[in-house]
């Protein structure tokens, strides 16, 4: 037989989060090596579990989860999402905005392929969630990388976003909270970001999957800044509601609807291709939604997530050569490696080695389309003690690698 070989339209499609050094970490735990994994923005194996009303709400409603739901979903859940919104500023959303999700990953590809042209240029952070870029690339679109900048407390560069801009940018992608910076945007620059894509015509793709996971500042939705322009929001149970493993997630259109109404059928075809979205979780959305708001126990002055970032950010500053700003939200911290002290060949080398020789796993900077100096993305969600053995393995790992 012949070799059957991937499709030529995957060369450059990455996703390194789940990659070679991920990879290595499972071959390790085979061989009985227990891994510290600082890697993950998974709540469930850090002891966050998901609050009981929503486990117990989707069991109760199994029985009645048999069959497909409506291509969008159920009409409850959708109820419950655009009134979400109507509460935090966005009046006007209606059931008819809403689509829901196995995630906001099964979203973003799908938002993606129904606007694109080949060709056609989306304008995405450096550094990234990597799912944005990878499926630019797999809607045979071009993605433009605007910087966030390190020195600015990660934010977004009006400047750089706009010289980026050519007569084939058809969209800009904003992810605040941001993973992997933990920045949280003010109201300012979600503005300035709106000004560039009413001058320049770009739809807004605002992935907010974060937005309740907030140390410092306030979280605003650039619809709300940007209500004359069309917008897609997406956010999802996965992180503040931890339930990742069930798969809930949605976007909302926003915006002259009139304006949008083609690209709302293209939605809607691909959407109805995929039938629907897994229907227990959707029975949880209402609950999730409707339910009891606050995270003040994991985020607030007391909460667990607010002391473990307040541990790694000292902890990791305190490590000759290393630096990172404090994260405002999100679940992360990203770490810059001086490279006069230290030299690796690449940042996934730096990634591999520290896993190899202290069986600690961190995801290296450039899994999210970072391609300036070497970083690390390190996650806040293990306990406080984890932290600490994370630290003391990494500073022991720089020791035994530093330039003479
Ligand atoms: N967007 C961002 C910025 C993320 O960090 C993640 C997951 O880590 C996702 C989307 C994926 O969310 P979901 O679990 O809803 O697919």
């Amino acid at each position: 037989m012949k070799q059957v070989l991937q499709s030529s339209k995957l060369a450059g499609i990455r996703y390194e989060l789940r990659g070679r050094v991920p990879r290595a970490a499972k071959e390790l735990e085979a061989l009985g090596h227990r891994i510290l994994n600082m890697n993950l923005g998974d709540p469930a194996p850090f002891a966050f579990p998901v609050p009981e009303p929503i486990v117990h709400d989707i069991i109760h409603n199994l029985g009645r989860a048999q069959g497909y739901s409506d291509s969008k979903g159920l009409f409850s859940a959708r109820t419950a999402i655009a009134q979400h919104y109507q509460s935090s500023g966005l009046l006007d959303v209606q059931v008819e905005d809403v689509f829901i999700g196995n995630g906001v990953s099964e979203l973003i590809p799908m938002a993606l392929q129904a606007l694109l042209e080949d060709g056609d240029e989306v304008l995405v952070p450096t550094p990234d969630f990597p799912v944005w870029t990878a499926a630019v690339g797999l809607a045979d679109g071009i993605a433009r990388h605007y910087l966030c900048d390190p020195d600015d407390n990660w934010l977004p560069s009006l400047e750089d976003i706009e010289r980026k801009i050519t007569p084939r940018t058809r969209a800009i992608v904003i992810i605040n909270p941001n993973n992997p910076t933990g920045a949280v945007y003010p109201e300012e620059t979600l503005k300035g970001i709106a000004d560039l894509a009413r001058k320049h015509d770009l739809v807004i793709f605002a992935d907010e999957i974060y937005e309740k996971v907030l140390f410092e500042g306030r979280h605003f939705h650039v619809a709300a800044v940007a209500p004359d322009l069309c917008c897609i929001t997406f956010s999802g149970l996965s992180k503040a509601y931890r339930m990742p493993g069930y798969r809930a997630g949605w976007l909302v259109i926003t915006g002259p609807r009139s304006a949008s109404s083609s690209y709302r059928e293209g939605l809607e075809l691909l959407a109805s291709l995929r039938l629907c979205a897994n229907v227990p979780a959707q029975h949880a959305i209402q609950t999730a939604l409707g339910g009891y708001q606050s995270i003040d126990d994991l985020v607030g002055p007391k909460g667990r997530l607010r002391l473990q970032r307040d541990l790694a950010h000292q902890l990791l500053n305190g490590i000759p050569g290393l630096e990172c700003v404090r994260a405002s939200g999100a679940l992360y911290l990203f770490v810059r490696i001086d490279p006069q002290m230290y030299s690796f060949a690449s940042d996934e080398d730096f990634a591999y080695e520290l896993l190899q020789d202290q069986k600690l796993l961190v995801t290296h900077g450039s899994a999210f389309n970072w391609f300036g100096t070497h970083y690390f993305r390190f996650a806040i969600l293990p306990s406080l003690t984890e932290i600490e053995d994370a630290a003391h393995r990494l500073r022991s790992f720089l020791e035994s690698r530093a330039n003479t």
